[in-house]
């Protein structure tokens, strides 16, 4: 009815007047004055059709009454809600004037009164829709009653009664349906107005984890440069009073030994730091060659050698058969120091580790396994993140950055390999990774 419309904060829209409709209903509405001509124009046009009789002064009166209705369906929007039933009770009542017209009950004219109580079904309430049936019935019985045989014999009481019940079936089916859809539509609109909302939540929370994220590397990447460059320094003094032991007393010599092995971890950590950092801005590139695993093997037993005799820990290194793989020398080592000293780490003292290498299905398979504090079965998922460390490793107070792995992981996949884990808390833990052999390709560039 060319009217702005409020939506309901059930998400339903209703008419100005705070009647719940159905988007058909108010389509219906706001072009009542195209729907109501187009009926009219309809119901004159099929006067044109042969018929028993023909009386043109009830024409002209359906005709003055037509106009009116128009007239009164252009205001409508104006008028109370109850004058929703007006044009279609008016539109009955130009019915049977035609009808009348045309011949009474054998101009086939009767099918016109279904087209309002039509409409009331798509557009009104029920109660609206009532009133629409008791005018279908006063159309049927008026002249049944008052006009009566020839042009309304008794027979059209069984039309009437048929056509009445079938309109009021049709009407509330058509009401009760337009309703659920609505409903449904409804909830529909509801649920992707909340879906909505989520992603733009999700999408601002992600945005402002990039940003995040990105100022974390950002600041690890110039803390570590910053850190390098004083720590370079700090070593290169503390060498040189190490070295310079005329001036020095066994207990000073000492002191100086703690300052260097601290500047070492150090080092190690910033190193780390840096790694990663580059990780993020570049892909890590490796060149493959043929490498002797079973040398890096030995070259890892001797780096974690001081700390696991202060331990009194066991490493074995067992070597089966050709140990030679594709890969890249210098991240190998890192990979395989950064287990084993993790092995020896979390070892607690008199502890075992051992180290292995050995063909399997045509790859260099290395395991580290160590009898140590293990890892609990939810926190395996996440020892490969960055900085993680699990609690047990907390709780111990046993030192770390949670990189290694983060690390040594992505060295191994720029190997196209992946670290796997077997570890039972309290028992131990294997760490195992696949080299390719050098039979299976030539000397080639690979990428994480
Ligand atoms: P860090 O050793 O510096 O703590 P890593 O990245 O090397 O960091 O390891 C991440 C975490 O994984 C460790 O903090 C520890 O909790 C767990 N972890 C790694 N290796 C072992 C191991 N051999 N035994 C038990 N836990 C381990």
């Amino acid at each position: 009815m060319g009217l702005e419309l409020p939506t309901a904060d059930d998400g339903q829209p209703e008419s100005a007047v705070g009647v719940w409709q159905s988007p058909t209903a108010l389509w219906l509405e706001r072009r009542i004055v195209q729907h109501t001509t187009l009926a009219l124009g309809v119901a004159f046009a099929l006067i044109a059709m042969p018929a028993p009789r023909r009386d043109w002064s009830e024409v002209v009166v359906a005709g003055i009454a037509a106009l009116a209705l128009i007239g009164i369906a252009s205001v409508t929007h104006r008028l109370p809600r109850v004058t929703v039933v007006l044009v279609p009770l008016g539109y009955l009542a130009v019915a049977a004037l035609l009808r009348d017209s045309a011949g009474g009950s054998l101009s086939g004219f009767g099918g016109l009164y279904l087209l309002p109580i039509l409409w009331l079904s798509l557009c009104a309430t029920a109660p609206e829709l009532v009133i629409g049936l008791f005018g279908l019935v006063a159309a049927q019985l008026v002249p049944l009653l008052v006009i009566g045989s020839p042009h309304y014999p008794s027979s059209g009481w069984r039309s009437a009664f048929v056509q009445v019940s079938v309109a009021a079936i049709a009407g509330f089916t058509i009401q009760r349906l337009t309703r659920m859809t609505v409903a449904s539509a409804a909830e529909s609109g509801a649920r992707a107005r909340e879906l909505e909302q989520a992603t733009v939540q999700l999408s601002e929370q992600n945005r402002r984890l990039v940003e995040l994220d990105q100022l974390k590397d950002n600041v690890v990447a110039l803390v570590s440069h910053e850190l390098r460059t004083p720590l370079t320094s700090i070593i290169g003094y503390l060498e040189m009073v190490r070295d310079d032991d005329r001036a020095l007393s066994p207990a000073q010599t000492g002191y100086i030994e703690i300052a260097m092995r601290n500047a070492d971890r150090l080092t190690i950590v910033v190193n780390d730091l840096l790694f990663l950092a580059r990780l993020e801005s570049s892909e890590l590139t490796v060149t493959l060659r043929p490498v002797d695993v079973s040398l890096l093997l030995a070259d890892a037993l001797e780096a974690a050698k001081p700390t696991a005799e202060a331990k009194q820990i066991v490493v074995a290194v067992d070597v089966a058969g050709p140990c030679v793989c594709l890969g890249d020398r210098e991240r190998l080592v890192q990979l395989i120091e950064n287990l084993v000293s993790n092995a020896v780490k979390f070892t607690p003292p008199g502890g075992q580790v051992r180290i292995s290498a050995a063909e399997v299905d045509g790859l260099l398979e290395v395991a580290v396994g160590d009898t140590g504090i293990g890892i609990e079965p939810a926190e395996i998922a996440h020892i490969f993140s960055r900085f993680y460390r699990t609690s047990s490793a907390m709780d111990d107070g046993i030192p770390g950055t949670g990189l290694g792995l983060a690390i040594a992981q992505s060295i191994a996949k720029a190997h196209g390999s992946v670290i796997g884990v077997e570890s039972i808390p309290g028992t131990g833990t294997t760490f195992r990774f696949s080299l390719p052999s050098p039979s299976r390709g030539q000397q080639l560039e690979s990428r994480a």
